[in-house]
């Protein structure tokens, strides 16, 4: 296992090019634009968004192939039931919000979350933040409920409540891309500088487990980590580098096309989109015969496909044929977002049909996005409870098949906010109003997600 963890070192050189006209043609990767589209902006000038993703075509992209390629590889081990895939981070990400202690505060969560599923599961835990491009937003209507036009993420416009800030401005998929790599830049710097020191992670972690009112029930879990901990360092361990540094990839839905195209560079006559490691196609943009999904069939980074309850067992199949034609493991995540009353019959059906089909694929659950509802002051939120029940359900339909539960998806930040209900903090919906940060969906906060990760790491146990 360690050899298999460790053998994707020293990739060598690998530099990138735009494609030239020939390039794109022969790789496909230019066909969306004659596709149907859903979601597509309202734009009010396309020749500025063309003007706009020439800048982008020769901007140094925000992450390199080896380090796309060695993800790929990595979930090629969560496809082999020996490595766990944990994603998470803000439903949208804001420029405003882009600063250094959202950045680090939303990436300590994660990594605290990823130390108590690493030794739940008993294996490595791949660590995929939403972050360095998550800026656009599916929106199920063109217009919000002040009948203003919809948000649709600080890379297309803004949230700010007046007409004219909703107009979608194609410069800001300069400032997303410059947001994006001054983000991935930080995070570089500070995972290799300290942040993800294992020991302190689990220090925080401890301080949680001090401090939350449900702590008691994961005190003996933090226990037998401390034992770990020393154990190794009693066996010299405390200054390997496998201790201290961390690889955090990124990752954002490909939403708007133009930007994730004109950040696409070509290496080895393949086409990389190197806006991020890891991109995913929505479940409002999942039309097999549509642009989302012809795009992000051309390039070679390892991608996911949100699917919802309505999916049905032969779509997944044809999905699975689409995106990863040549079966390559670590290719291809499915994440299913069905809501926790529909997981448990939706699922399996999916999961056994494309299993017995061959197909290799990292089954993913995000319990955030089938459990979305209103609460009584009007908030949009979600409950606890429902969140963890559907991770319990996902975790019940994998133990049915004997398949792999391979990972989480979730929305959370580093901060105390007031926006999904329940937990050990018993949020209500009269508090919701106290802290609601976000710019589009309800996430877990630091309690809440730390919470869900040492549940799921009873889960993992049985
Ligand atoms: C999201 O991940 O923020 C999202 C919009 O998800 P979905 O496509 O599953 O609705
Ligand atoms: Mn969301």
């Amino acid at each position: 296992m360690q050899q298999e963890w460790h053998q994707f070192r020293n990739p060598g050189l690998q530099i990138t090019r735009p494609a030239n006209t020939a390039e794109a043609a022969s790789l496909g990767i230019d066909r969306w634009r004659e596709l149907p589209r859903e979601q597509m902006p309202p734009w009010p000038d396309y020749s500025v968004v063309e003007q706009v993703a020439d800048v982008l075509a020769t901007v140094p992209p925000i992450v390199a192939p080896y380090e796309v390629d060695q993800l790929r590889e990595r979930l090629a081990l969560v496809c082999e039931g020996k490595a766990f895939l944990l994603q998470g981070g803000d439903c949208a990400e804001t420029f405003a919000d882009n600063t250094e202690s959202h950045i680090l505060a939303n990436a300590r969560t994660l990594l605290q979350m990823a130390v108590v599923l690493t030794y739940g599961a008993s294996m490595p835990v791949i660590k995929v933040a939403r972050v360095a491009g998550q800026y656009t937003k599916p929106r199920s209507a063109a217009l919000d409920a002040f009948g203003l036009p919809s948000y649709r993420g600080d890379m297309l416009n803004s949230l700010e409540m007046t007409e004219e800030a909703r107009v979608n401005d194609p410069q800001r998929m300069i400032r997303a891309y410059a947001n994006a790599s001054s983000a991935m830049n930080m995070l570089r710097a500070y995972l290799g500088g300290g942040l993800a020191d294992l020991h302190a992670v689990h220090d925080w972690n401890k301080d949680f487990v001090r401090t939350s009112a449900a702590g008691e029930r994961y005190e003996a879990i933090a226990r037998e980590i401390d034992r770990a901990l020393a154990f190794m360092r009693a066996c010299g361990l405390r200054d390997d580098e496998a201790l201290r540094t961390v690889t955090l990839y990124c990752s954002h839905e490909a939403l708007a096309l133009e930007y994730d195209r004109s950040l696409t560079r070509v290496s080895h006559d393949k086409a990389y989109a190197l806006s991020g490691h890891f991109l995913w196609i929505g479940n409002r943009t999942r039309q097999l015969d549509g642009a989302h999904l012809d795009f992000i069939s051309k390039v070679v980074n390892p991608i996911g496909v949100k699917i919802d309850a309505a999916c049905t067992p032969d779509e997944a199949i044809e999905l699975a044929e689409k995106l990863n034609p040549e079966n390559i493991p670590g290719r291809l995540t499915m994440i299913s977002r069905m809501g926790n009353g529909k997981v448990r019959d939706a699922l399996p059906g999916i999961v056994e049909k494309v299993t017995a089909a061959g197909h290799k694929i990292v089954w993913q659950c995000d319990p955030m996005h089938g459990n979305t509802i209103e609460a009584s002051n009007g908030y949009k939120t979600r409950h606890f409870d429902r969140i963890v029940d559907e991770v319990l359900g996902f975790f019940e339909v994998h133990r049915g098949l004997g398949t792999h539960p391979g990972g989480l998806h979730v929305e959370l930040t580093g901060e105390d906010v007031t926006e999904c209900l329940g937990g050990a903090q018993a949020i209500e919906d009269r508090h919701l109003p106290d802290r609601y940060e976000t710019a589009c969906d309800p996430r877990l906060n630091t309690q809440q997600s730390l919470e869900l990760a040492f549940l799921v790491t009873e889960m993992l146990r049985g």
